[in-house]
């Protein structure tokens, strides 16, 4: 089953993505009105991850 994705602007048709194809962030640019929509997997369980930690790691300095 393909759901219709539209540019959130004009609605315009994108594409059609299956269920599960999108795996990952995507950035696509309407044709019609030049709007670049940011799309990311819409998957019905997003509560299960909701970032575990602050973890400040990451880009750290100190020794
Ligand atoms: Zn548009």
């Amino acid at each position: 089953m393909l759901n219709n994705i539209r540019c959130g602007t004009c609605s315009a048709l994108l594409f059609k993505a299956g269920q599960g194809a999108i795996a990952n962030d995507i950035e696509i640019k309407c044709r019609r009105c030049g709007t670049l929509n940011h799309l990311r997997p819409c998957e019905p369980l997003h509560d299960r991850q909701e970032r575990p930690k602050r973890n400040n790691s990451c880009g750290s300095t100190s020794p």
